[in-house]
């Protein structure tokens, strides 16, 4: 399995979550993919210049605002392979709207981003495909393309035997109801944890 910090891009838009969308989509300038951190500078979500087109359509007043619904967002460590994302815990995510994948440095700071899409050529290139990813790649295109909930879990678990399980690989979900940022081991849509808030504990999570 390839590495993912070479085929990930090294220079991407950084936008705090106290920008409004206006100011969001400046930053962004004509970049398809940007990072939006918190205060310290920590990744809340990997977003699509799209979403944060959508964000100032719901004329939220900045990115922190739950009502912003920045995607669900995968965060893997910088020395990761491509198994990591691919792994049964986390895969999920992308079904679920996630755009790619942030790697970290050891200090948890955005050092690459990976688009859906080019995670995706990384299972079908010459280098690195096999016949188990190539028919993981197919699992999981049928799996995103599919639109009816019982053909998508019996692609899912066509797709699961395939991979493994991830260690140093999370899922950041802002909760929709309290703007608390769950960090989850694996996600399951349809088995969603309780929300991590400290705050307002006992409430559901659900998806952005
Ligand atoms: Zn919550």
């Amino acid at each position: 399995m390839p590495d993912l910090v070479d085929r990930s891009v090294k220079q991407f838009p950084i936008i705090p979550e106290s920008a409004t969308p206006s100011d969001a989509l400046a930053i962004c300038g004509s970049d398809r993919l940007a990072v939006v951190v918190d205060r310290s500078g920590l990744p809340v979500s990997l977003a699509l210049r799209r979403d944060l087109e959508l964000a100032d359509v719901r004329g939220v007043g900045s990115l922190a605002d739950p009502a912003a619904g920045l995607p669900v967002s995968v965060l893997t460590g910088e020395a990761a392979t491509l198994s990591e994302p691919f792994s049964y815990n986390i895969l999920p995510a992308f079904a679920v709207g996630a755009r790619g994948a942030i790697l970290v440095s050891g200090k948890q700071h955005a050092v690459g981003v990976l688009s859906l899409d080019e995670i995706l050529r990384c299972l079908t290139d010459d280098e690195s495909s096999t016949p188990s990813t190539r028919g993981l790649f197919r699992a999981f295109t049928g799996y995103l393309l599919s639109c009816d909930p019982i053909l998508k879990i019996d692609l899912l678990s066509g797709i699961l035997p395939l991979c493994g399980g991830s260690r140093e690989t999370e899922i950041l979900v802002r909760c929709p109801q309290c703007g608390c940022l769950n960090r989850l081991a694996y996600l399951d849509p349809n088995a969603l944890p309780a929300c991590q808030s400290p705050h307002e504990p006992g409430h559901q999570l659900t998806l952005p």
